[in-house]
């Protein structure tokens, strides 16, 4: 069985993420996500918070199978891959600055456990210019987010950055 990790912080998950999750779903068995604690990221939303906003996009996107999974993880990537049997990192490449990172930490990692490999899809070009961080930062100035995150988080999301703003 081919199993795939596609790891992000999803702070939170975006239609460029949705997208990617869809098209590498049909390339593996089975296809976990992995989301990053990322202490030091500082995510907004919590690990608990993200998952549950990805696992409500999933249930609410009928053209997914039952193949997914999500999982969250803190540590090195390939030892979270060798526990969970994963032999296929996913990774989304939007833009020739995203190149040169994802490149080193794809080698890195396939040093460090040669039996993983990393695919990279290139973003859909309607999604190219859509991150975590721009929807954070609209969401924080309370600008309208709904074109960029699936519909079935948009008020959890507003809502947490309303919470944010009234603290
Ligand atoms: P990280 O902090 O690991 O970069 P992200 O949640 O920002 O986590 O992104 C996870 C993965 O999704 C990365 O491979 C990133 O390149 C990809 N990704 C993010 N936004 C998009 C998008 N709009 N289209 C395609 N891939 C994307």
């Amino acid at each position: 069985m081919k199993i795939g990790i596609y790891p992000g912080s999803f702070d939170p998950v975006t239609l460029g993420h949705l997208d990617i999750i869809i098209r590498a779903s049909r390339l593996v068995d089975k296809l976990i996500i992995g989301v990053l604690q990322n202490r030091s990221k500082k995510p907004v939303f919590s690990t608990e918070e993200r998952v549950e906003l990805i696992e409500r996009v999933i249930a609410s996107t009928p053209e997914l199978g039952d193949n997914i999974e999500v999982i969250s993880f803190d540590g090195l990537l390939v030892d979270f891959a060798k526990k969970i049997g994963a032999t296929i990192i996913v990774r989304g490449l939007r833009a020739i600055t995203d190149f040169e990172y994802e490149l080193q930490i794809a080698q890195t990692n396939h040093k460090l456990y040669p039996k993983v490999d990393t695919v990279f899809f290139t973003t859909s070009v309607e999604y190219s210019y859509l991150s975590s961080s721009t929807v954070r930062e609209v969401a924080g100035f309370g600008g309208d987010i709904s074109q960029f995150i699936p519909e079935s988080i948009v008020h959890s999301v507003y809502d947490k950055f309303r919470s944010i703003r009234s603290d």
